[in-house]
């Protein structure tokens, strides 16, 4: 088959219109454009002599490349989370966009139906592939600076008796944690129990020393500050207090209004299972909000590198 070079071949110019039109091989140009930006790189040894293999029958499947140096063969996909998907590369790149696009994220269902798969099962684990790669621990950066730590509770199946169940401290929903920085990035993820020793090292993991903790007077978040520059600042909720000069906990509280709303609206009942995969979207939609819709793609599609996620391991 003759190679077409794309019409587009960056993501950062598309939208969701035109990346709904790509053909596999366009899909593909643009995803060895992001992967190897500097030119193709042998997946096995990193040589840079590399022959493309014409897919001359169906035998030979569309994209392979052969290393000159160590003599393998390899496509854009190997040594990445799409590596042995039978998904498309086309349908890949749709659903990367589609889910960084969308700001409460997309339910398997509604790929399912946009992408056009067999199953809501193998879109199901398309999307948590994708969250695999929207992952960004442990390489990412410090947070720094005002710092807002914040938690909520999410999932519960409702109550039998139609009440509206109980929110919040005590229930038996699941804790989220969520460390944000003002006018920067955030981290959140599902705590076991709340208390002093587990706020504690979730927040010395990622916070640099020179930072100001900011959270609500609960007790458990008593002695937080120890060892940072600028210590602990409290907003009195307990008292109707909401902002204190500088204090507050406004950001975080925003950032857990797009989850909850995400959570609830989209996803209707995430499985505590899978609920980490789910903070690793939202903080990374978050992270990458002052781009535009292509590039943040661009950016979660350079997190596939090095990642796996066998479907036997999410489901047991
Ligand atoms: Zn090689």
């Amino acid at each position: 088959m003759k190679y077409i070079p794309p019409k587009f071949n960056k993501l950062n110019e598309m939208a969701a219109i035109d990346v709904g039109r790509l053909t596999e091989d366009e899909a593909r140009a643009i995803l060895e454009g992001i992967r190897w930006p500097k030119g193709i790189a042998c997946s096995h040894c990193g040589s840079f002599r590399i022959t493309r293999i014409k897919a001359k029958s169906d035998k030979v499947r569309d994209g392979v490349i052969q290393c000159n140096d160590c003599r393998k063969q390899f496509t854009v996909t190997v040594g990445t989370i799409m590596q042995g998907s039978h998904i498309t590369i086309r349908q890949w790149v749709q659903a990367f966009y589609s889910m960084c696009s969308h700001k409460k994220g997309v339910s398997a269902l509604q790929l399912q139906r946009n992408l056009g798969l067999h199953s809501y099962k193998s879109a199901w684990y398309l999307a948590h592939r994708i969250r695999a790669a929207m992952s960004h621990r442990p390489t990412a950066d410090m947070l720094k600076g005002i710092i807002e730590v914040d938690e909520t509770y999410v999932g519960g199946k409702p109550r039998k008796d139609g009440k509206k169940h109980k929110s919040g401290r005590g229930t038996k929903k699941t804790p989220v944690l969520a460390i944000v920085e003002r006018n920067g990035k955030a981290v959140s993820k599902p705590i076991g129990i709340v208390n002093s020793a587990n706020l504690k090292s979730a927040v010395n993991e990622v916070v640099s020393r020179q930072s100001t903790i900011m959270s609500d007077d609960y007790y458990s978040y008593r002695g937080i500050g120890q060892g940072f520059e600028g210590g602990h600042k409290t907003v009195n909720h307990s008292a109707g207090e909401y902002a204190n000069g500088d204090i507050s906990t406004n950001t975080v509280e925003s950032y857990f209004s797009l989850l909850k709303r995400g959570v609830v609206g989209v996803f209707h009942h995430v499985s505590k299972k899978h609920l980490h995969r789910y903070c690793d979207e939202f903080a990374c939609r978050w992270n990458n909000r002052d781009v535009n819709d292509g590039e943040r793609t661009e950016n979660v599609i350079k997190g596939i590198e090095g990642k796996s996620l066998p479907y036997k391991k999410i489901i047991c």
